[in-house]
C-alpha cells in the first residue's frame, strides 16, 4: 500500500479543525523550523526534494523560491493560488476542505523560507464554502497564537488574507491573479519582471499552488530524499490525480508522481465505466493533448509526459469512452478558453472564437473540405504567439484531436449536398 501524506486526511472526521489537525501530528514542524532552521536551509531542503509545481507548470518550488532577492527592501509576499479552474481539475478544494491547517502550516513554512510576512490566499469565486471555511480556520490560527505578531511564540510574524476571485480562469495564471489582487482586471502581465522580482504591488512575491504548499510540512518534517524518493528522477513525491469521466470510481487518488496511466484509469479508478472500451484521455486537465488508447502507458511525471507531447498540467485525468464524440469535445474544450480568454492578444482573442465556429458548423452538418487545415493554420498562429498560455491551451488540443482522431473530424465534412443532408440527419441521432 502506497503511502499517504494528504489524502490520509480526507476521510478523518473534523480534519479541517485545528485540533484534529494537532491530534495528527499538526504545526510540530513549524515550531521546530522556528527554532532550528534558517530561512535558507527550508529553500535548500524543498530544492533538494525535487518538489515541483503542482498547479500545471510543474516549475521546481525551491528553485522559485531562490529567486527572492535577499537584499530587497521591499516586503515579501507569498501567494496561494487557489483559484482552480481548469476542467477536471478539483484536487485544491479536496485539500481547502480537508487538510486545511496543513495548508496553513506550507504557508507557515514557504513564507518564512521567503522572509514573507504576509500570504494571500486567492480562491475561485465559486469555492464559497471553501472561502468560508478557510476565513474561519485562519481566524482559529489567530486566536491560537499560530498566526500574527510573533507566531508560536517566535518572533515571527505572519498573517494571512483570502481573496475571493469572481470567477474568470484567466486569474488562475499567475500574474492575471496579481493584477487582480491588485484590484483591477485581470489581464496577464508580460514576463519579465516575473513575480520573484516584481510581483504584487511591484514587490518581490511567490505564487505557488495548493498542493505543491500542501506537501511542504511532509519534506521538511521527513526530509528531502525521503519525499524524492517517493516519486521518479526529476519528480518528487507523490500528489492528486483528480480522475473524472467515463470511469467507474472517479475521485482524488493521491500517488507517487509517474505512476503508469493506466494503472491509476484500471487499477484505481476502477477502469472504464460500464466495462466499455476506451477513446481517448486527457493527462491533465482540458489545456493538454490528449491521449489515445495505445498512450497510456506512459509514466504520469512532466517529463515522461513531454516526451509523447502531452503535458501533466494540474493531473486531472478525463476519460472517454469509445462512444464519445471526439469532435464535440474538442468543440466543448474550445468554447470554453473562448469564453475565458481576457482578449489583450489578437491570435488568442479572434482564433478561439474562428475555431469554434468552424467547430460549431461541423457539428451542425456543414462542415468544408478546408476547414481542417483552417483549424490547424489556426492553431499555429496562436502557438506562441500570446502573452499567457491560454493560447496554447486550446491550440494544443486544437493540433492533438486532429491529429490523433482525423478520421473523425473527415467524417463531419459531407462530400456533397446529398452528404451533407446525410451527414445533417446523422448528427442529430448522435446529438
Ligand atoms: Fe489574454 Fe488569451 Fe492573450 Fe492570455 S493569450 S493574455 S488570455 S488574449
Amino acid at each position: 500500500m502506497a503511502e499517504k501524506i494528504i489524502s490520509k486526511f480526507f476521510d478523518i472526521r473534523d480534519s479541517h479543525t485545528i485540533d484534529v489537525y494537532m491530534k495528527h501530528g499538526g504545526y510540530k514542524t513549524i515550531q521546530k523550523t522556528l527554532k532550528k532552521m534558517k530561512p535558507a536551509a527550508v529553500i535548500d531542503e524543498v530544492l533538494k526534494s525535487n518538489l515541483r509545481g503542482l498547479g500545471g507548470a510543474g516549475f521546481p518550488a525551491g528553485r522559485k523560491w531562490s529567486f527572492i532577492p535577499k537584499d530587497s527592501s521591499k516586503p515579501k509576499y507569498l501567494i496561494v493560488n487557489a483559484d482552480e479552474s481548469e476542467p477536471g481539475t478539483f484536487k485544491d478544494r479536496y485539500i481547502i476542505d480537508h487538510f486545511t491547517h496543513g495548508l496553513f502550516e506550507g504557508i507557515m513554512l514557504a513564507a518564512y523560507a521567503i522572509g514573507a510576512h504576509q500570504c494571500f490566499i486567492y480562491i475561485r469565486g465559486e469555492y464559497v464554502r471553501q472561502a468560508e471555511r478557510l476565513v474561519k480556520e485562519i481566524e482559529a490560527a489567530r486566536k491560537r497564537g499560530f498566526l500574527g505578531e510573533g507566531i508560536f511564540g517566535s518572533k515571527y510574524d505572519l498573517d494571512i488574507v483570502v481573496h475571493r476571485g469572481a470567477g474568470a480562469y484567466i486569474c488562475g495564471e499567475e500574474t492575471a491573479l496579481l493584477e487582480s489582487l491588485e484590484g483591477k482586471k485581470g489581464f496577464p502581465r508580460m514576463k519579465p519582471p516575473f513575480p520573484a522580482i516584481e510581483g504584487v504591488f511591484g514587490c518581490p512575491t511567490i505564487v505557488n499552488n495548493v498542493e505543491t504548499i500542501a506537501y511542504v510540512p511532509a519534506i521538511i518534517e521527513r526530509g528531502a530524499k525521503w519525499f524524492a524518493d517517493l516519486g521518479c528522477e526529476r519528480s518528487g513525491g507523490l500528489r492528486l490525480f483528480g480522475v473524472s469521466g467515463h470511469v467507474n470510481k472517479p475521485g482524488v487518488y493521491e500517488l507517487p508522481v509517474g505512476t503508469p496511466l493506466r494503472e491509476i484509469i484500471y487499477n484505481h479508478a476502477g477502469g472504464v465505466l460500464n466495462g466499455k472500451g476506451l477513446k481517448a484521455v486527457i493527462p491533465g486537465g482540458s489545456s493538454s493533448p490528449i491521449l489515445t488508447p495505445d498512450e497510456i502507458d506512459v509514466n504520469m511525471d512532466c517529463d515522461s509526459l513531454a516526451e509523447i507531447d502531452a503535458m501533466l498540467g494540474s493531473a486531472g485525468v478525463i476519460v472517454m469512452d469509445e462512444d464519445t464524440d471526439i469532435v464535440r469535445a474538442l468543440y466543448v474544450v474550445t468554447r470554453f478558453y473562448r469564453h475565458e480568454s481576457c482578449g489583450q492578444c489578437t491570435p488568442c482573442r479572434e482564433g478561439t472564437g474562428w475555431a469554434e465556429r468552424i467547430l460549431k458548423r461541423m457539428l451542425d452538418g456543414h462542415g468544408r473540405p478546408e476547414d481542417i487545415d483552417n483549424l490547424f493554420r489556426i492553431a499555429g498562429n496562436i502557438m506562441g504567439n500570446t502573452i499567457c498560455p491560454l493560447g496554447d491551451a486550446v491550440a494544443l488540443p486544437l493540433k492533438s484531436y486532429i491529429t490523433k482522431f482525423r478520421e473523425d473530424f473527415e467524417k463531419r465534412i459531407p462530400v456533397d449536398g446529398a452528404g451533407a443532408s446525410k451527414q445533417r440527419d446523422s448528427l442529430m441521432l448522435l446529438n
